[in-house]
């Protein structure tokens, strides 16, 4: 008689927030299936519901609140996890009935509530831990990845909880970053997403340790390990895209320029400037704030004219004048940014910033808010103008259906657009045989103010 393997335990997962938070539910999910779950899609067929949280702004905070309060009603057999984690009492109190509470990037803890509340099938298979590579389970689809390479900041930004959250800064081994990569890499991930809280501290507080890494010896720095990714090749031979995320204009961030200009590097810098005025900026509390930014971005463009610049601005922050905006907004003018992401100043429970005089009146930043959008809408409308004409690679994260015509549309990106958060790549009448993660060289036909439409020049690869 053939032997019946135990039914596997069923986990559902519910990931609120960020990238990093995504990263940290992708760990728990390898972790588990390791030790023989398997993933529910609904509610209905789990045996346990893990709500990763997020907890950054009050309005985050609902949103989680409300996911654990769907997965309850659901499901009723919940562990919450992640940033909410550290206001387990503040949870226990709305949802008694929750089974654990863990905070963010405690894996162990996680993983032994889960092992309590539906502990594991016993069986000779379903204990075998496969090594993490191509097993592991992403929530990200397999073309691009997300590398978290530090947790945690040293910084005491005053709009911002995270240090307090998350912790000091604590970097990871930059061999042991590498070696994810290169599995990654290996399993077919072809855009690697370089992510923390802040890049350009990246070794700071192992004071930039160094790890032999193929007869190399990098430290563990936002440059050395930019030029050892940029190194790394797919299994058909091509270099991946990098991307860094979260940098600050350290004056070190001005060495990884050459390696855009090289190929080596992704020509895209995510650098949250928040502001510009200075006055501002020092209200904030924002590292690396410093007078010569617009110098050196001009300088960065010079050595790298593809250069895409993302960054996100705070509007109505406790003490912004109008004067103060208006620097902003000249700043923009003159910075010529590429992407930019606006938020109104919202107070966050724990944050310093709540403590400051001088709010600034919600009718007021609800005017900037507009005025900041319609700068920067013009500014990313010319700039994607200027690409009509041009051919661009594109890496492809959707292929659509036929039409009542046989045409077959398909979206993507270029290396001016992160996942999920920049714009998308149109494409039209593509073959068939096109599919998610192809990178293939787009003839720009149409721009709006966020995206780009056009079709494959089959002549390019
Ligand atoms: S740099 Fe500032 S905003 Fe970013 S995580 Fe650190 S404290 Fe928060």
């Amino acid at each position: 008689m053939a032997t019946q393997l135990p039914e596997p335990k069923r986990i559902g997962m519910v990931s609120l927030g960020c990238p990093k938070a995504l990263v940290d539910s992708e760990r728990i999910l390898t972790r588990l299936r390791a030790d023989g779950y398997a993933m529910s899609p609904d509610y209905a067929g789990a045996d346990v519901v893990l709500v990763n949280t997020c907890g950054f702004l009050d309005s985050a905070k609902e949103e989680s609140l409300e996911a654990i309060g769907e997965a309850i009603n659901e499901n009723g057999r919940v562990i919450v996890t992640g940033c909410m984690g550290e206001e387990a009492e503040m949870i226990r109190a709305r949802f008694p009935q929750v089974l654990a509470i863990t905070g963010a990037h405690q894996y162990e803890d996680v993983v032994e509530a889960v092992h309590e509340a539906a502990p594991p099938s016993q069986g000779p298979y379903i204990d075998l831990i496969p090594q993490p590579s191509e097993h592991d389970i992403k929530l990200t689809p397999r073309h691009y990845s997300y590398l978290k390479i530090s947790e945690g900041c040293n910084h005491s930004c005053a709009f911002c909880i995270i240090p307090q959250l998350r912790g000091k800064l604590a970097s990871r081994r930059i061999d042991a970053v590498l070696r994810e990569a290169e599995k990654l890499v290996a399993a077919g991930t072809k855009e690697l997403l370089v992510i923390s809280q802040d890049t350009s501290a990246y070794g700071v507080d192992t004071r930039h340790e160094t790890k032999p890494w193929k007869g190399r010896e990098p430290r563990a720095h936002m440059t050395d390990l930019a030029r050892e990714l940029g190194q790394l090749r797919t299994p058909d031979g091509h270099a991946p895209w990098v991307r860094l995320h979260y940098v600050y204009p350290y004056p070190h961030v001005d060495a990884v320029i050459p390696l855009m200009a090289e190929g080596l590097l992704t020509p895209y810098l995510d650098i949250p400037f928040q502001h510009a005025a200075p006055k501002v900026l020092k209200a904030m509390r924002r590292p690396a704030n410093e007078a010569k930014v617009l110098e050196r971005i001009h300088k960065w463009r010079a050595i790298a004219p593809d250069l895409t610049i993302r960054s996100s601005f705070v509007v109505g922050f406790p003490g912004e004048t109008e004067e103060d905006f208006q620097y902003l907004l000249d700043w923009l003018e003159e910075a010529q940014l590429d992407r930019v992401g606006g938020f109104r100043f919202e107070p966050v429970a724990g944050a310093a910033a709540n403590d400051l005089p001088d709010p600034v009146p919600e009718e007021v930043k609800e005017e900037r808010f507009a005025r900041l959008m319609d700068v920067t809408a013009r500014i990313s409308t010319a700039k994607l103008a200027a690409k009509v004409g041009r051919t661009l690679p594109v890496i492809i994260d959707e292929v659509g259906e036929p039409d009542e015509d046989g045409d077959i549309g398909a979206t993507g990106r270029s290396q001016a657009d992160a996942p999920e958060i920049d714009g998308a790549v149109y494409l039209r009448n593509v073959p068939d045989t096109l599919a998610a993660g192809d990178i293939v060289q787009v003839e720009v036909e149409e721009a709006d103010a966020h995206d780009l439409f056009g079709v494959i020049n089959p002549a390019l690869k």
